[in-house]
């Protein structure tokens, strides 16, 4: 029976995939996969396999989702054995429901396999427990880019009440506009906050701030890679950040929150 493996390739380095993603990735006839995902990675697919590029970075889409849809019901309905390789894990802003109900309605039998998500490999990257006993006890993963693109709706004061750790996906191009809007529901500017770019990888860069000036120092830093940014008290104990707060004058804080 035809099956397709929705498969999770992890954060970059490619000692972060799972033992189950690289055995099907060598099986593999067909390896969908998004421009996202380490070359490393795609190239433990057998020599047989045919590799499909269906990669995407804001603004320079490659194939629609609709399209990658349709190819991959195509690819599974021509019997080969297809992989359909995401970065970081394929259920975290990954667009995997779209995949799934594609399949779905073909009666194409398909399995997912987790993978390393970009928030977790950038904790261990930053060696920072993103949950802490009494100081963070919640983790939530939000998206910066809204579906109609610019910020999305989120519940900024709900979200600033939780006192969690804010793990933002593709934010790097709202980041001013989420940065007010985090301090306009109440969080103090001085709320820690890590920007990573590459985690996992060994072009990796970070920049320990605070919520009011990361935007600033995000902009001067001039990312290429994917971008993640943490937010919460939980980074309060990189070591980064703590020089970060002692080195920001309370005045300094006060004109970067008018700029953002
Ligand atoms: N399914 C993926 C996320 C896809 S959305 C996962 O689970 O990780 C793409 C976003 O993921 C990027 O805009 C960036 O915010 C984040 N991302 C992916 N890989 C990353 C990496 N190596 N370093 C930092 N952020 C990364």
């Amino acid at each position: 029976m035809t099956h397709v493996f929705l498969v999770g390739a992890g954060p970059g380095d490619p000692e972060l995939l799972t033992l189950k993603a690289a055995r099907l990735l060598r099986a593999a006839g067909v390896v969908l996969h998004d421009s996202l995902v380490d070359p490393r990675v795609i190239a433990i697919a057998g020599p047989a396999a045919r590799l499909i590029d269906v990669g995407k970075r804001c603004g320079r889409h490659a194939a629609s989702q609709a399209q990658i849809c349709r190819l991959l019901v195509e690819e599974a309905r021509g019997g080969h054995n297809v992989v359909r390789l995401k970065g970081g894990d394929p259920m975290v802003f990954g667009r995997a429901s779209e995949e799934m109900d594609a399949l779905r309605a073909h009666g194409i039998a398909f399995e997912v396999v987790p993978g390393i998500t970009a928030a977790t490999a950038a904790a261990a990257a930053l060696n920072l427990s993103l949950t802490q006993r009494g100081v963070a006890r919640s983790l939530h993963f939000l998206t910066g880019h809204g579906a109609q693109g610019g910020l999305p709706a989120h519940d900024f004061v709900s979200l600033t009440k939780s006192g969690g750790t804010l793990v933002v996906y593709m934010g790097g191009e709202t980041l001013p506009g989420l940065a007010a809007h985090f301090i306009e529901a109440g969080m103090p500017p001085d709320m820690p906050a890590i920007l990573i770019e590459n985690a996992s990888l060994p072009s990796r860069r970070s920049v320990a701030a605070t919520i009011a000036t990361l935007p600033r120092l995000h902009a001067a830093q001039a990312a290429s890679g994917p971008v993640l940014i943490l937010i919460g008290e939980a980074l309060g104990d990189a070591s980064e950040i703590a020089a970060v707060r002692s080195r920001i004058t309370h005045e300094e804080e006060q004109n970067i929150v008018s700029v953002a």
